[in-house]
Formats: structure tokens, C-alpha cells, sequence
């Protein structure tokens, strides 16, 4: 159904006021003891979230896990589905479908996050011994700060593909007593020339993230390298990874131990990788609560957003008629291409991802009324990309006016913001990707301090909020 039928209704002045009115008030104020008591619990379980999600691969299989648990079963050849149903590809990309009470020819309601984040992935041959030390070559995964990765505890976490079919899961560094892997830098006293004297860009090369490994030699091994021999020992002991499976592996160099409270008042999140598993964790569990929608509903986990959605888990691929097309014919209906391509065309999407919030240290790269405060509620983003919109996918008018609408009626605090000043850099999401098919979509979610970091920064009233954002979004009729 074309929203234009529901934006006939004559505006509530009553609800655009106190839109005004809360711009700049902060959720906390709102919260009273049941509020601050939901806040509290579901920080604690979006923690352990952040602690144990720290791949792509990871969040997939938790979501599956939980999925599966509240009676979701797989899409695969379904004809018809009680509760709801998934399709996953590559371990990786997870669809997910609940039933709703309309036709979904006449479109989904749908959330889009992704489950990567930016990290060190390990070289296909990346095991080397230099100056009596076992070593791991990285290559960078999306757009990260190189100094931040540097001396500071790291874990490994991935997957290894053997020739015969067998896999090994790896995950080292995490538990409390195990050892941590990490990047070395130059002390102060010798970084003039190496660090201090160049620009930041050229101060820190990709080539010099080596992971720090091992040190103890190998005893009584005849080789030359002996620390590396210990260190592919180590390898094959621990997980079976011979020096020649590493090329068909996936291991991700990601930040060490839980995600923490942050601040004396402990009212903050600090973790890697809420960009933009904040985002996984309101969807899938705003979608668990939703029993009987009015539409059908539809959250995509999408993968490598952060290197540009290629690849065949990316937005780029195209998952999302897959999935359109197993929805409807799980509701009964014929997955026509026909039908798919009018479902998309007639859905609406939250593009569920992290906004950046005012840094009262770098105020200067925010326009100020457009700009997300922490604890005021997700970020509507009307537009990404560059300087003049470039490679924006805008939300139209009448789109904007019915997500106002849906979360004004449900009681949501949220902030219309844009990423920064016109000319200060830019970014983008998957939302052009929804929209190339068709889809009405707007860039939606909370704002982090010191995004793409390995210790991100969010409000816990904002994971809150975002939660019954993402309740109302799918509700709406
Ligand atoms: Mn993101
Ligand atoms: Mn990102």
C-alpha cells in the first residue's frame, strides 16, 4: 500500500509540538524506575551480546541459536510457516521472516543492519619469525584507525576450511585466564623518524600491523626458524591448522575481553563492534517480539557492509529477492519474479545503522542542528554519502513524514541528524542498495562516541530506545 493514503491524516499538532519540545531532551529524564530498570537489564544482555558476537560468523550462528529456539524454522522450500523463518547464506547473511496479517505482495516492513565491523584479518601466509619472535602478517578489514590496534590486548577469533571437508572453529584470547595476542609499537625515545615526523596517514603503514605470536623456540628442532616452527606447532595442536591451511581460513584479529560499562554512573556502553551489532541486537530482538503483525516483516544481517557490500553475503548481492521470494512463498503465495518485484517496490525499510554523536572534543566537524546528541534517542539520517548528496540514496518527503509519524505515535525519542559537515568527509550505508529495488528506505540508529574504534561508545538509553524504535517500525500498519 503507497504511503500517500496514510499521510492524508491531518497532522497532529499535538504530537508535532512535543516533537519540538523533546528535541533536546534527554531519555533519562523520561525514565522512571520500571524504565530505568528495562534500561539496565537490557544493557546487560546487549553486553554479553557485544562479548560473545565478535565475527560475522558469530553473530549468525547466536542469532540462529535464538531463532531457532523461538520456533523459527528454515525458509528452504517452506510452503507455509507458523511462526517465522530464516535463509542463510555462507554462515555469514541471515534473512528472517515473520509472517504478517496482510498480503505480503503488498509489501514488508524491513530492517537492514550488518554484522561485520572493521578488524585485522590474517594473510592467506601470514606466519613469519623476525628477531627471535613468532609473527602474523594482518590486512586491514574496512576503516579503522591504524594506531588504535596497536599496544593493546587482541584476541583471534575465525574459521578454518581443511580440504576434506572438515572445519576448525578458532577463538583464542577471550577467557579470563587465557594469554592475548598483540601489535607492538616503538616506544616515544626512537619514533622521530618512523612516527613522529611524518603525517598520520604515512606514521602508521598497513605493513607494520604484524600480530605478536609467540616467542619460545621450538626445542630441539633442527630448523632454522624455530620460533616460527614452534608457532605453526602451536597451530596444529590447538585447532589442526597446518601452515598451508591458513589460505583457507578466515581469522580475525578483533579487540580482547567483554564489552564494559562506561562512566561513574555506568549509564554507557563501551565495546567493539556496536557498529553495527547494536543494530543486529534491537532488530532480531524487536522482531522476536513481534507476534501477528499487521505487515509482514522482514531484518536482514547483512555482511562486508563495512568494505562496500560486495561479495556474495554482501547488500550488493541479491539476497534480498531470494529472501522476498521464500516469504512469499512461505505465505502461500507464488514467488514469482513478478511478485517479488513488487512486494520490494511497495516495502519500507529502516537501514539500521550507527550515526556519529556530538564529541564535545571535535565539535567543529558538526553542523550543530543537525547533529546527534548521546542519550537523545536513534538518529533518522535523510541522507548519507558525500558533499552534495553524492552517492546518496535520499529519502523522499513523504517517507520522512511517516517515520515521524511512527515514532511520534509510539512515544520514540529520536533525532532527524545528518553525519557531519558538508565538507568534512562522508559515508554511506546499504540503504541505496534497498532502494535500488525499489524500497522506501531511510538510515535509522543510535549515535556512537569514537565509532570504528576498538572500544565504541553508546548510550544505554539509546540501545533502549532503539529497541521500541525498531517495535514501532515493524508494528506500523
Ligand atoms: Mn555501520
Ligand atoms: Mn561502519
Amino acid at each position: 500500500m503507497p504511503e500517500m493514503i496514510e499521510n492524508d491524516k491531518a497532522p497532529d499538532t499535538e504530537t508535532e509540538n512535543n516533537e519540538q519540545k523533546d528535541k533536546k531532551k534527554s531519555i533519562w529524564d523520561s525514565l522512571d524506575d520500571s524504565g530505568r530498570a528495562e534500561v539496565e537489564s537490557l544493557a546487560t544482555e546487549y553486553r554479553d551480546f557485544l562479548t560473545n558476537a565478535k565475527t560475522e560468523r558469530a553473530v549468525s550462528d547466536i542469532i540462529l541459536q535464538k531463532i531457532s529456539q523461538g520456533g523459527f524454522v528454515d525458509l528452504k522450500g517452506k510452503s507455509s510457516v507458523k511462526r517465522g523463518g530464516w535463509l542463510a547464506h555462507h554462515g555469514k547473511l541471515l534473512g528472517l521472516f515473520v509472517p504478517g496479517h496482510d498480503d505480503p505482495v503488498n509489501g514488508f516492513n524491513l530492517i537492514v543492519a550488518h554484522g561485520d565491523s572493521p578488524r585485522l584479518d590474517l594473510k592467506p601466509k601470514c606466519v613469519y619469525e623476525d628477531a627471535g619472535l613468532g609473527l602474523l602478517k594482518s590486512n586491514l578489514y574496512g576503516g579503522l584507525k591504524k594506531f588504535q590496534w596497536l599496544a593493546r590486548p587482541l584476541a583471534i577469533w575465525g574459521f578454518c576450511a581443511f580440504k576434506d571437508g572438515r572445519h576448525a572453529d578458532v577463538r583464542f584470547g577471550e577467557e579470563p585466564g587465557d594469554p592475548v595476542l598483540t601489535i607492538t609499537d616503538i616506544l616515544p625515545h626512537l619514533d622521530r623518524k618512523v612516527q613522529r615526523e611524518k603525517k598520520l596517514t604515512d606514521a602508521f603503514p598497513a605493513e607494520r600491523l604484524n600480530v605478536l605470536a609467540n616467542s619460545e623456540p621450538l626445542a630441539g628442532s633442527k630448523e632454522k626458524a624455530r620460533v616460527k616452527a614452534a608457532l605453526l606447532k602451536i597451530l596444529e595442536g590447538r585447532w589442526g591448522i597446518k601452515e598451508d591451511d591458513l589460505i583457507s581460513s578466515e581469522l580475525e584479529i578483533v579487540p580482547a575481553g567483554p564489552a564494559r560499562e562506561v562512566g561513574f554512573d555506568g549509564s554507557m556502553i563501551g565495546g567493539y563492534a556496536q557498529d553495527d551489532r547494536l543494530n543486529v541486537f534491537c532488530s532480531v530482538k524487536a522482531l522476536l517480539a513481534s507476534k501477528k503483525p499487521r505487515r509482514p516483516l522482514l531484518v536482514i544481517i547483512y555482511d562486508r557492509e563495512e568494505i562496500g557490500s560486495y561479495g556474495s553475503t554482501g547488500a550488493e548481492s541479491n539476497f534480498i529477492m531470494r529472501l522476498a521470494a521464500a516469504a512469499l512463498g512461505a505465505s502461500g503465495k507464488e514467488p514469482s519474479w513478478a511478485n517479488v518485484q513488487v512486494a520490494l517496490a511497495a516495502t519500507r525499510a529502516l537501514s539500521a545503522d550507527v550515526e556519529a554523536a556530538v564529541d564535545p572534543t571535535f565539535k567543529e566537524v558538526h553542523d550543530d542542528l543537525n547533529s546527534g546528541l548521546m542519550g537523545h534517542g536513534p538518529c533518522v539520517v535523510r541522507y548519507t554519502g558525500g558533499a552534495g548528496k553524492y552517492g546518496a540514496s535520499e529519502a523522499r518527503a513523504e517517507y520522512m513524514a511517516l517515520i515521524r509519524r511512527i515514532f511520534d505515535e509510539a512515544s520514540v525519542a529520536w533525532q532527524s541528524t545528518l553525519l557531519g559537515k558538508q565538507e568534512e568527509g562522508g559515508g554511506g550505508t546499504v540503504a541505496h542498495l534497498m532502494a535500488y529495488h525499489g524500497v522506501s528506505v531511510v538510515d535509522c540508529g543510535p549515535c556512537l562516541l569514537s565509532m570504528h574504534s576498538p572500544f565504541e561508545v553508546s548510550s544505554k538509553a539509546d540501545v533502549w530506545m532503539n529497541l521500541k524504535a525498531h517495535k514501532a517500525f515493524l508494528a506500523s500498519a
